[in-house]
């Protein structure tokens, strides 16, 4: 690592939801330009061969081995900036969703070193794409929610009853755990059981799967289909391939076409 005082800067840099070539170009530029990468556990190992030169130091919480304070992963990237070190801080998905994006910013502004995002394809995004829908439809949903199922008190409380109405579309992130408490929380605010619910296992990862439930089975749906996570729940969403085709657009009437003044 290059030491020269004051030099240092941060990059802070959504790595996206696994797949390598789901990462963004300018992505791929700062990791092959960075000294250092301090990344989550959910980074990909594909993903992080973008900086082959780098040093890397992995803060990732772990389920059961030691974790990195919050405070510590401040302290840390400030001290790599200030030694004059490159430093790429590279978070899975977009930075922004969920990824404690604030504590780091004010932390760096605090110490007044330069600092800059590059956003990533967050994972509510390519759980749409994997299972094939469109998170808006007209006529359908003209809002789309992100929502979490754990905060830092625990299960997270929303607006239920805005969740609950037909045709509401929500993406859940830390869902899995929380899935019963959904469930009920729902259902006390008038969901139909019958709401599909898709869930998206390591989403553009090798080994990504999609099941599908309804919102009555949750959390023995997921159970059942061995969904073990990170996955993202989609909330009113059936995945493509389980819901019926539309009909296929009917032959245009000689009407239609002659209005159209296509021929004749
Ligand atoms: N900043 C990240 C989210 C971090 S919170 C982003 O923008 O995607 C971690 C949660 O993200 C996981 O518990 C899971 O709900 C979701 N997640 C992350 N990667 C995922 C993936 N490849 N497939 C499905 N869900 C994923």
């Amino acid at each position: 690592m290059a030491e020269r005082e004051g030099a240092g800067r941060v990059d802070i840099v959504g790595a996206g939801p696994g797949a390598a070539d789901l990462l963004t170009v300018r992505a791929r530029d700062l990791l092959a330009a960075a000294e250092v990468v301090v990344h989550d556990r959910l980074v990909s190992d594909a993903v992080l061969a973008f900086a082959p030169g780098a040093r890397r130091i992995d803060v990732g919480k772990t389920p059961d081995g030691p974790s990195w304070r919050q405070a510590d992963i401040d302290a840390l990237l400030v001290s790599l900036a200030r030694a004059g070190a490159r430093v790429v801080r590279l978070k899975s998905g977009d930075p922004g969703v969920y990824g404690r994006l604030d504590e780091e910013m004010d932390a760096l502004d605090a110490a007044g070193v330069p600092f800059e995002i590059c956003p990533g394809v967050t994972a509510a995004l390519a759980a749409a794409a994997s299972a094939r829908v469109s998170l808006t439809r007209r006529g359908r949903n003209s809002s789309l929610r992100v929502l979490t199922g754990r905060d830092v008190d625990g299960f997270a409380e929303h607006d239920w009853r805005a969740l609950a109405a037909p045709g509401a579309t929500a993406a859940i992130y830390m869902g899995v755990g929380a899935a019963d408490f959904l469930r009920t929380r729902l259902l006390r605010a008038g969901a139909d059981p019958s709401t599909p619910v898709t869930a998206v296992d390591n989403a553009s990862r090798p080994n990504e799967r999609t099941a599908a439930a309804v919102l009555g089975e949750l959390p023995d749906a997921l159970r059942r289909a061995g969904v073990s996570g990170p996955s993202i729940l989609l909330l009113g969403l059936s995945p493509r391939d389980a819901a019926p085709r539309a009909a296929e657009p009917s032959a245009p009437t000689l009407a239609a076409l002659r209005a159209a003044g296509d021929f004749l």
